[in-house]
Order: C-alpha cells, then sequence, then structure tokens
C-alpha cells in the first residue's frame, strides 16, 4: 500500500489489498451503467467507510483548522483568509468567473462597491483565481459541533442517535452555554475558510438556542439563517419569536402551532422548513400537506410525492453524505432533481463537518449531475430555497458580494474545466479568500 493511502486512512477502498469480491464490486460502482447499484454497494461497504472513500480523501487540508482564519484582506496571503472589509472599500477580484444563476465561466474582472456586485465586465483579467459564488448551505444543526463524539456512533441507529433521547442530546447536555456558542463559533469559522457564506441552522433548544445562534452570528461573518425549532411553549409569544428568528421548523407529528408558524413565517417573510423521509416515508404525507418552502431529507420519496413537490413548488435539503453515515442509505436526487430545486447540505456536525466542498464532491461522485448543476445546487439553489436568491447565490451586478475566490496553484494546478475542479476536487486549502460583504 502507498504512503498516501495509508496516510488517509481509507484502506479498505484502495485496491492494493483488496479481495477478490471488493475488486468486483469496486469495478461496478465505477461504472456509470449501473449506477443503481453504487448504492447496494455503499451499503455493504458500510457508511462511515464509504464516507471517507468520498469525501476524507480529500485530505488533511480539507480540515484546515479555523485558526487558518484571519481578516487579513490582502489578496496572495498565503492562509485563506475572510474578507469583510468595510462595505465602502471598493475591492476588485479577477480571473474565471462563474456568473450568473447558470455559472457560465468567463475570464474578466468583478468589481465590489460599497458591498454589492458593481460590475462584471470582460477585461483586466490578471490572474488564474477561480470565483464562484460563497455557498449557501440549507440545513445543518451546529450546536451538536460539542458532539463530535458521536463519530463513535458508528453502528447506531437514527433512533439511537436522536429519540428519547438518543446519543446526541445526551453528549450535548453536558456542554455548557459558553461551550455551545464557542463550538458553533469555531464551525462558523470553518465554514467561512472552507467558502461558505451563508447556511440555515434548524437550531435546536427552542428560544434559548435562537439567542445563542443570534449571539455568534453577531461575531462571525458568515451568516446564519436560524430556524426556531418548536413546538415552543404555548405561553410564549409565537409571532414575536418567530421574528426574533428567520424562520420556524418542527418534527411530525405536528401540532396546530406549525399551522400557526407556517402562517406567520408567510406573512413575515421567514423560512418555514421541515423534515420528511428520512428513515421512514410516515411523515411525508403531513409534513408536505404543510406546504413548507421546503423540506429535507427525502430519502424514502414515493412515486407519488415527486408530483406532490413540483405541483406545490416544495423545495428540497438533500443531505446525502448524512443520509448515508445514519441510514446507509443515499435520497433519489436525481429524482428530486426532477421535481423540484434541490439544494445540498450538510446536516449535523456531529457526523459531517460543515463543508460544502466535501458535500459537492461526494454528490458528484456519486449521482449523475453535471458539474455545474452541482455547484448550483450549493449556492443558488440553496439561496432560493431560503428566500434569498435576489440577494445572494449567484454572482450578478446588484446582488450581495459574497463570493469565494479559488487559487489554482495548489490542487487546482492543471485542471483543465475550472467548475469541474472546485467541485470535484477543491479543498479549504484552495480558497484563497472568502469574501462576505
Ligand atoms: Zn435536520
Amino acid at each position: 500500500m502507498s504512503d498516501e493511502a495509508s496516510r488517509c486512512g481509507c484502506r479498505r477502498v484502495h485496491g492494493r489489498n483488496l479481495d477478490e469480491d471488493m475488486q468486483r464490486r469496486l469495478q461496478r460502482v465505477y461504472a456509470p451503467e449501473e449506477l443503481p447499484d453504487r448504492r447496494q454497494f455503499l451499503k455493504a461497504l458500510g457508511g462511515v467507510a464509504a464516507a471517507g472513500a468520498f469525501a476524507g480523501c480529500s485530505g488533511p487540508s480539507d480540515t484546515s483548522s479555523p485558526t487558518a482564519v484571519s481578516t487579513a484582506t490582502e489578496p496572495g496571503t498565503e492562509t485563506a483568509s475572510v474578507d469583510q472589509s468595510q462595505a465602502d472599500q471598493p475591492t476588485t477580484v479577477s480571473g474565471t468567473i462563474a456568473v450568473g444563476p447558470s455559472m457560465e465561466t468567463i475570464e474578466g474582472t468583478l468589481e465590489i462597491v460599497d458591498g454589492r456586485i458593481e460590475s462584471i465586465t470582460e477585461e483586466g483579467v490578471e490572474s488564474n483565481d477561480i470565483i464562484v459564488p460563497a455557498f449557501v448551505n440549507p440545513h445543518t444543526h451546529i450546536t451538536d459541533a460539542t458532539a463530535k463524539d458521536g463519530e463513535r456512533a458508528r453502528n447506531y441507529s437514527w433512533y439511537e442517535l436522536f429519540i428519547d433521547p438518543g446519543l446526541k442530546s445526551e453528549i450535548n447536555s453536558s456542554a455548557t452555554r459558553e461551550e455551545k456558542r464557542a463550538a458553533m463559533a469555531a464551525t462558523m469559522e470553518f465554514m467561512a475558510a472552507s467558502g461558505t457564506g451563508t447556511f440555515v441552522d434548524f437550531k435546536e433548544e427552542g428560544i434559548q438556542g435562537i439567542d445563542d445562534l443570534n449571539t455568534v452570528d453577531q461575531q462571525e461573518p458568515v451568516d446564519a439563517v436560524g430556524l426556531l425549532t418548536g413546538p415552543i411553549d404555548e405561553e410564549a409569544d409565537l409571532e414575536a419569536e418567530i421574528e426574533n428568528a428567520d424562520g420556524y421548523n418542527t418534527y411530525a407529528p405536528y401540532g396546530e402551532q406549525a399551522e400557526r408558524a407556517r402562517d406567520i413565517c408567510a406573512d413575515l417573510g421567514k423560512v418555514f422548513a421541515l423534515h420528511s423521509g428520512e428513515p421512514s416515508p410516515d411523515d411525508i404525507d403531513a409534513s408536505l400537506a404543510l406546504n413548507p418552502d421546503y423540506t429535507s431529507h427525502m430519502v424514502q420519496a414515493r412515486e407519488q410525492d415527486y408530483q406532490t413537490l413540483a405541483d406545490n413548488d416544495i423545495g428540497v435539503a438533500a443531505l446525502p453524505r448524512s443520509n448515508l453515515v445514519i441510514l446507509d442509505e443515499l435520497p433519489p436526487l436525481e429524482r428530486l432533481h426532477e421535481a423540484t430545486t434541490v439544494a445540498l447540505g450538510t446536516d449535523n456536525v456531529m457526523l459531517n463537518a460543515a463543508s460544502m466542498l466535501r458535500e459537492m464532491e461526494f454528490t458528484s461522485k456519486l449521482f449523475d449531475f453535471t458539474p455545474t448543476e452541482v455547484l448550483q445546487m450549493a449556492t443558488i439553489n440553496g439561496a432560493r430555497l431560503s428566500k434569498r436568491g435576489d440577494e445572494i447565490g449567484s454572482l450578478d451586478e446588484g446582488k450581495r458580494a459574497r463570493l469565494t475566490v479559488f487559487r489554482t496553484d495548489r490542487e487546482l494546478q492543471n485542471v483543465v474545466d475550472p467548475i469541474a475542479g472546485i467541485v470535484r476536487r477543491a479543498t479549504a486549502r484552495d480558497v484563497r479568500r472568502t469574501i462576505l460583504r
């Protein structure tokens, strides 16, 4: 076995010492004409090992510590920097730019004035950098950044992880408020360092949880869209609490509060989002009947559900790495993508680093999408699901300047297709700057 194989810890899939049966299955998994078999293969291989094969092999660089983040604004700094300079400081970046929702690339220059994209022109190119919208992650639970001990839960079922009260709550409950806020801040710094500008958190711990998130959000350049998780105490003022958050989320079985929350969210322009069909299809009918802005998972989608999603314009946050680790299953991503707007998310931090780069690589290698489609699922689609498509998620004149600049002198050196390079192999080490104005 090569040094590289032993370093990245994915011995089971690097091919040198695999038994014949495994060799045969590997040949199947890489044969594009046998897509459905990939899922069988992954089940057989086991979730965590496969997650390592497709996500972890992006190497130690993608786990670059939050300490690599600085507020340096000089282009060309050696470590990834998060740029939240004064909004009135004009800035230009140039290179290969993925423009508009179609993400078609041009060689050009992007000018930022007063925190917005002033112009994108095909001139003045002075670098080989690749510039894409900052990623939008539509589904996280960052409180469980204190529960990374969940990594030992390799053989736990979904129920053992999350219900009555489940391993996640048990670990979380031993953390203090300060520890939780510190862990959340560290996760947000990692997000920025790996190119993410906005995330939607299905925030646990009700009203207190939203207060925690709002406090940390004010200190971090990444934008948190915090969904209050209900049901909350009936004594509380539901409208005021939703106003203090960015939306609402709850779980089946749904009570009367869920309907009220949906109407309040619609009135206030807030996000109403749910979970459906994760371990079982039992909650799909009730959740889609609430007509959320979007739901999440849909691993167990049934034939009739695609039509319901399409007819009611209900988007889906797809969380494939999470589904593989927890359920040993994958969502029917191609079918969902045909039916509605699908955005990629990283789900709980207990089991997955909140890296959209990893989620894109994983998705791109397991499903039949073009690199551009995967990039859209990591940017504009998440912006649309979170009702922010007019402001972020694509590089258009007038939108907020929230973008990620990739250098091409490290892992992206010699890449021919810039978008495929970012989707399929970029790591946090390749992020030159995340500009978050
Ligand atoms: Zn969730």
